[in-house]
Parts: structure tokens; sequence; C-alpha cells
């Protein structure tokens, strides 16, 4: 009925709006690449979006620190190194499947294939312009997205750059990566919980268009609390003891993009990777994904590990650089979405734990 219908709206209205934001900014983005701006017209375009990451940067300090704090404060130490425990091996889990799902993608489809002569021109890793203000945070989020969006994309190298071997390492990525955010961590979380996993990321769907839009899943953690606390009703209690953690170092996406990258560099200077480089390989892209920080093309940095690992020209890491701003919040994406799912899991796991606090404090304390 047409209240319902109102009623939708109003609830989800947010939603809408960051997506609608999502839309124009592609939309605005294309329609302002034939002018050519220069470097500092671009810049100044892309300003608001630049603030919205500086604003959501700045929260995720101080919201580490005290969610950590009140999230261990509010359990006892066994509870807490139980739940602890259960994260890191949800996390070291998915870590491994993410990884693994990179490896076998990129043997099968064989981006690399051909010679390195047949890319184009390489770029270096691009400066981050300073930039310092403070705006009402929620007011002011889908905006910023349709800038850093339509900046990006004014920004991009030429589309005609994406044939060949490029092009196919890109869509192999994006396989990759939606096998693992699509069909992995849903059905992980359904065999556990054996709740709809769809339901439970609709309400995670603007944290997600967060991370697509600002490329950093530490940047991105206000907005995930959020999604996860309001939308999802996950515990506090879980919600801050695990998400600071999982932001910083649970990262299927970036685990699946450094194994698939190094493999496909292998491939294209022709070097067969053999059965134990190829597991160096997923050891140190685990660790990679660990030491990266949830921040814009960190993944891209930690690469270097794993390249040299297995004795790759670290130098072909500019090979890729010029898709990587793409592919960046591809991963970012995939990163928040298996931290939230890692939310709820090991909140359905610990439901015993979190009733019988709850009958020995009278209430929760974190539920005012
Ligand atoms: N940008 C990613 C993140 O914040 C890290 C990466 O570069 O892979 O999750």
């Amino acid at each position: 009925s047409k209240e319902d219908v109102q009623a939708f709206l109003k609830k989800n209205a947010f939603v809408l709006f960051t997506v609608g934001a999502v839309v124009i900014g592609i939309v605005l983005g294309f329609a302002l690449r034939p002018y050519k701006m220069t470097y500092r017209e671009v810049k100044y375009f892309s300003f608001p979006g630049e603030l919205l990451m500086r604003m959501l940067q700045m929260l995720v300090l101080p919201l580490l620190i005290s969610s950590l704090i009140t999230g261990m404060a509010a359990l006892d130490s066994k509870a807490s190194g139980k739940m602890g425990m259960r994260a890191v091996i949800y996390y070291m889990t998915t870590t491994f499947i993410a990884v693994f799902i990179g490896i076998i993608i990129v043997l099968i489809i064989h981006p690399g294939k051909g010679s390195k002569d047949e890319f184009g021109k390489q770029q270096t890793i691009e400066q981050v312009s300073p930039a310092d203000a403070f705006l009402d945070l929620i007011r002011y989020a889908p905006i910023g997205i349709l800038f850093l969006i339509a900046g990006k994309i004014v920004e991009m190298d030429d589309l005609t750059q994406m044939g060949g071997q490029l092009g196919m390492y890109t869509i192999t990525v994006i396989i990759g990566l939606m096998i693992h955010a699509i069909l992995i961590l849903p059905t992980l979380y359904f065999v556990i919980t054996r709740q709809n996993p769809f339901i439970f990321i609709a309400g995670l769907l603007q944290a997600l268009i967060t991370a697509l839009g600002t490329s950093s899943s530490s940047a991105t953690l206000p907005v995930t609390f959020k999604c996860l606390e309001e939308n999802n009703r996950i515990d506090k209690r879980i919600t801050r003891f695990v998400l600071p953690v999982g932001a910083t170092i649970n990262m299927d996406g970036t685990a699946l993009y450094e194994a698939l990258a190094a493999i496909f560099i292998a491939q294209v200077n022709n070097m067969e990777m053999n059965f134990g480089q190829i597991i160096t390989i997923s050891i140190t892209a685990t660790a990679a994904s660990i030491g990266a920080a949830g921040i814009p093309q960190a993944g891209l940095v930690t690469m270097v590990i794993v390249l040299t690992s297995v004795g790759l020209p670290t130098d072909d890491i500019t090979l890729i650089i010029a898709v990587d701003w793409f592919l960046d919040r591809l991963r970012t994406t995939t990163n928040v979405l298996g931290d939230s799912i890692g939310a709820g899991i090991v909140e359905f796991l610990s439901r015993h734990e979190l009733r019988s606090k709850d009958v020995e404090m009278g209430n929760s304390v974190l539920e005012e």
C-alpha cells in the first residue's frame, strides 16, 4: 500500500541516496571525461570526496581505541578469549579460502598470456592531496561518495588500454572476488547460522557502498559499525570486539588479490610457478593481507613481499597500477563484507556466553 511504500522510502532513504550518488557519480564522471581536465582541476573537483575520506579517517582512531576498551570491559577474559579464538579461526579460514580461489581462478583463466611488451605506458603510485575540514558526516556521506567516484572516472586512463592482458586480468580479479563474496561467504554464513545471508548483506549495503567509494576498510569502519548494530542488530559486545581487529587483519579481498596478481605477473614474464612456489605465494599473500593497512592501495604496496618471496620482479607492480584504483574498491568491499559476516558468525557462535553474561549482569552494560 501507499503507507508501506512511504515507510520503506523513509527507512531506506539514506541507502537510496547513496546508491543514487554512486550512479550520478559514474554518469557525471563519464560526462566530464571529454573535457580533459588538468590534474589541478581534477583535484579541485574531487575535493568533496577527499573531504569525506579525511573525515572518516579522523573518526577511526578514537573509534578503534574506545570500542576495543568497551568491548573488552563488557566481557570477562574467559568469554573474550573464546570469542577471540572464534574470530581468529574465522579470519584464517576465510582468508585461506580467498587465496585458494585467487590461485585457482588465475591458473584457469590465465590472463597473462602473451608478452610484457603489450602493456601500454606504466605509471607511478599517485600522491594523496591534503585537505582539512569538518562537516556533518551523515548529510554529507553520499555527496562525498558521488565526487569520489566521479573524480576517479574523470581521472582514469583511456579505456582502450583495458584491452588484452590487463582487461583479462581485471575480469579474472572480478570473477575471483565475486565467487568469494557472493558464493563462499554467504554459504558459510548460512551453513553456520541457518539464516538468510542476503538479508544480512542487505543491512550492510551502506557500508559496502562506502567501501566501494573510499577504497578503505578503516575509513568505512564507522559505517560498518552502524550497519551491523542498527540494521542487523549484532550485539555491541561482538562488534566492538571483532570489527576493529577484523578491519585491520582480516582482508579476504586483498589476500585473494595478492595471490592472483603475483601469479599474473609470473604469467606475463612467462615464468611457470611450481607447486612449492604456489604454496609460498599462498602463505606470503596471507601475510601480506594481514600486514596491509585498511587504506587505499595498501595491498599494492605489500605485494612486494609476495613477489620477492618467489623471485618475481617487483618493478612489475607498475604493470597493474593502471587498474588498481578500480580493483582496490572491489577488494575493499569484499574485505568489509568478510569482517561483517565474521561478526554475524561470531555472534551466533557466542550466543550462550552472551546470554549467561546478560543473566549475570541483570542486563547488558552496553545496552543503555
Ligand atoms: N584498500 C584495501 C582496504 O582498505 C586494502 C588493499 O589495498 O587491499 O581494505
